[in-house]
């Protein structure tokens, strides 16, 4: 094809593929699972995905507007839960065991980048305080969850626990180095908790995302520099060119040609994970990435 057809090729929006098995259509059905972060961007998906396969969700965030908002929504549940406040995830599993019976899923999505500009992208000019902030958040708080969650799943000796890594957990050079270091600890940690949960019959595993168009990326991308943090106008989420260049460089730099990853696509890995589609996958990483981490296409 030419070149203009494959440009014109990658333009056309992502259609999901038909669903193979019609029978495992419900595929959490009457599951009990917290999604952390699920009021906006990729745990708003995975939220959607997994209200419409049946399960009892409860969104966890900081963000009480937005995560109330969706709650009412969808039918489910909101609870406030910074996931670096111990508090305040053993609340929000203590919360979800009370209203539901139990815990089946969790999701460890909730995520900050942290702040970044040019002159403070140096390792040089590491900012300690920021730092520790994102490590809180990412690993920090993702163990926190897998601590209290196990504490519930034990009991019934069964359970998934899926966190949101990112490629920048398996490879240098996709984002700031807090965000690098906390996602390459996210990863390890998913390992070691699959080495003790699986005794208990509880599975871990995580899923590595590249390029989703969300507020994070969005942010990162305008380059204000105020990371997750920001509040100025970059945090509009309306700028279509902006976010059609975003895409274009993601697209070009996945080696896979033609889709563009969404939202959507991490909720379906997560689906795949949290299910008993996975039932024998345990401490497994599910980089969904278009082949980003796994080769430089230098041929062609
Ligand atoms: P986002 O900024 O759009 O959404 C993050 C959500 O997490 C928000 O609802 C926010 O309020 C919530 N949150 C932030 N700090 C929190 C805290 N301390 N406690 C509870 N909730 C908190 O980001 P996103 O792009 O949807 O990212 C979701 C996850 O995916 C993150 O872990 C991120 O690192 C990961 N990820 C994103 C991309 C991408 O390209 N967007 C790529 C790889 C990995």
């Amino acid at each position: 094809p030419s070149a203009a057809a494959a440009m014109a090729a990658n333009k056309q929006p992502h259609q999901p593929q038909p669903q193979q098995n019609q029978q495992s259509s419900k595929r959490l059905e009457g599951k009990v699972a917290i999604v952390t972060g699920g009021a906006r961007g990729i745990g708003e998906a995975i939220v959607r995905a997994f209200v419409q396969h049946g399960a009892l969700v409860v969104i966890a965030d900081i963000d009480d507007a937005a995560g109330r908002a969706l709650a009412a929504a969808l039918h489910v549940d909101y609870e406030h839960c910074d996931v670096s406040v111990e508090a305040d995830v053993e609340r929000t599993v203590r919360v979800a065991v009370a209203r539901h019976g139990r815990l089946d899923v969790l999701c460890n999505n909730a995520g900050v980048l942290g702040r970044q500009s040019a002159t403070r992208r140096s390792i040089m000019s590491l900012d300690a305080g920021e730092f520790e902030r994102v490590l809180r958040v990412n690993a920090l708080g993702a163990a926190l969850g897998m601590k209290h969650a196990a504490a519930a799943m034990l009991p019934r000796r069964q359970g998934s626990i899926v966190s949101v890594a990112s490629v920048a957990g398996v490879m240098g050079g996709m984002g700031p180095h807090a965000y690098t270091a906390s996602k390459h600890a996210l990863v390890g940690l998913t390992k070691n908790a699959a080495c003790e949960l699986g005794a208990h019959g509880i599975r871990v595993n995580c899923i590595s995302p590249f390029g989703v168009a969300t507020t994070m990326l969005r942010n990162a991308w305008r380059g204000c520099g105020h990371g997750d943090a920001c509040s100025c106008s970059c945090r509009s989420d309306s700028d279509s060119d902006s976010d059609d260049a975003m895409e274009e460089l993601v697209r070009g730099l996945a080696t896979l040609k033609g889709p563009t990853l969404r939202a959507a696509d991490i909720a379906e890995a997560a689906l795949f994970l949290a299910s008993d589609d996975s039932s024998y996958v345990s401490g497994h990483n599910l980089v969904v990435d278009g082949g980003v981490t796994t080769s430089r296409n230098l041929i062609g």
